[in-house]
């Protein structure tokens, strides 16, 4: 057998339309640049995602969550520094008029065309700008936040106090960005509206190098929970040139993408850049007093960004590939999207193996019975086993359950492994410790 990777990104974008992970937003009117949509599977891994990441922040002593609104005061990102700085600059061939941010170009050449007739870079800010208010006047501009960031640095009095938090501590956020890229694509790469999941790490000054460190290791692992195979994940520390304008020390997790290895997450130590910023803006103190070292300090933060809808595309990357195998001169493949149980979409499929009433009524049961038990369960009754086992594969269920004729008989099911494709006979009062017990043994 052969086992091929997933080797370019237009398979995937076909297979998450046929199969419901993901829709072009706005389809019948002709789709919109780089919006998406989750159809049912999508936002199941999506949320699947969300959860192992909330609760590997928020269920630790020192992390708590918040959920700050989009729109900000304008202040906000006066003192964050996005209205002067965050921008990307940005060229136009002048012969095939494609737009590229120049800090993504080799040499100054078009890379659609070859042209090195190109207009000088511009600086383009890239935050979506709105009016708040019926007069779309200057003094009614808000801007739709292009990171979860800053609803923390605003927010970090508020927590600290009412939940009595002592340095070091965190805050973790999930929730909606924009920015108006110039090159977005890639499928859900980069888009114009994604969703983050931030976490800002408060810590006292001297303390931030230790506390950056160990926050790589601790994302490295997360990626290893999830499943992620680590031979694809590398971190890339930022050079001089690389560094934010708010960033002391910061790199990025890189993935080995179909198209090349490219950022996954950023880990940054941001010093006390935000908090100071804001204190200085708004006039309010947003110094921690340390009351075992009656010390008063601005924190320094270490901030952990990765973006959901991307974290979602390379766990469909990792997780896909294609098993070919020929036998007896016919050529066959199965394609499985190998994800840990712990993400995917559907974990049990409870297949009947005709329509007939009396298997149906058992199906029913089963189903009813896992779901009781807060699993994610599929019923699927279309077609015959051999396509249905391979359409489970192909949305990545790790386990499907046969009802057959057999069944009435000796009230049992036949429970198949999507990996190995190994089949056993467990009986129906057994079913629920069998699954629990092997989706918690489960290697991927
Ligand atoms: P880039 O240099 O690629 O534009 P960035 O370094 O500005 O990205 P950050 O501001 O550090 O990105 O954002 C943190 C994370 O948010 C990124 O690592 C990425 O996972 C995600 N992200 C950023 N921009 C986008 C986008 N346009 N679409 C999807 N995800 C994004």
């Amino acid at each position: 057998m052969e086992i091929k990777r997933l080797d370019s990104m237009q398979t995937l974008v076909s297979l998450c339309k046929r199969r419901g992970f993901v829709f072009q937003s706005s389809e019948i009117y002709g789709g919109l640049n780089s919006c998406w949509d989750y159809g049912p599977l999508g936002v199941e891994l999506k949320r699947n995602i969300k959860n192992a990441w909330w609760r590997t922040m928020t269920r630790r002593r020192d992390v708590v969550g918040l959920d700050a609104s989009i729109l900000m005061h304008p202040n906000v990102w006066k003192a964050s520094g996005h209205v002067d700085n965050f921008s990307d600059p940005m060229v136009d061939c002048k012969d095939c008029k494609a737009r590229h941010r120049a800090d993504h170009l080799e040499e100054m050449v078009c890379p659609k065309c070859g042209s090195k007739n190109l207009t000088e870079p511009r600086s383009f800010n890239l935050m979506f700008q709105t009016h708040m208010g019926p007069v779309a006047d200057e003094g009614s501009v808000v801007y739709l936040r292009p990171e979860t960031a800053q609803g923390i640095f605003v927010n970090f009095e508020n927590v600290q106090s009412t939940q009595r938090m002592k340095v070091p501590f965190g805050i973790a956020q999930i929730g909606k960005s924009f920015r108006n890229e110039i090159t977005p694509g890639n499928f859900i790469f980069r888009t114009r509206e994604f969703e983050q999941m931030e976490m800002q790490y408060f810590v006292e000054p001297g303390q931030d190098s230790k506390f950056y460190e160990e926050w790589r290791e601790t994302r490295l692992q997360f990626y290893k929970d999830i499943g992620l195979n680590t031979d694809n994940i590398r971190f890339h520390p930022h050079g001089e040139g690389e560094l934010a304008h708010y960033a002391k020390e910061a790199g990025d997790f890189e993935y080995n993408l179909p198209i090349g290895w490219q950022e996954l997450e950023g880990i940054h130590n941001r010093g006390d850049f935000d908090l100071t910023q804001h204190q200085n803006l708004s006039g309010k103190s947003l110094e921690y007093f340390d009351q075992a070292q009656n010390k008063k300090y601005i924190p320094y933060v270490i901030e952990t960004a990765i973006g959901c809808d991307r974290l979602a595309l390379t766990v469909l990357c990792d997780a896909y590939r294609e098993e070919h195998t020929e036998k007896e001169g016919k050529k066959d493949v199965r394609v499985v999207f190998g994800f840990s149980p712990l993400l995917a979409p559907v974990q049990v499929a409870v297949l009947p193996l005709s329509k007939k009433p009396d298997l149906q009524e058992v199906c029913y049961k089963i189903d009813d019975d896992l779901r009781d038990k807060a699993l994610r369960v599929q019923y699927d009754e279309s077609q015959s086993i051999g396509k249905r086992y391979r359409r489970q594969d192909e949305i990545g269920t790790p386990f499907c359950v046969t009802v057959d004729f057999e069944t009435l008989e000796d009230k049992a099911v036949t429970v198949r492994h999507r990996d190995s494709m190994k089949q056993e006979r467990v009986a129906i009062d057994q079913l629920n410790n069998y699954l629990k017990e092997n989706l918690r043994n489960f290697q991927s």
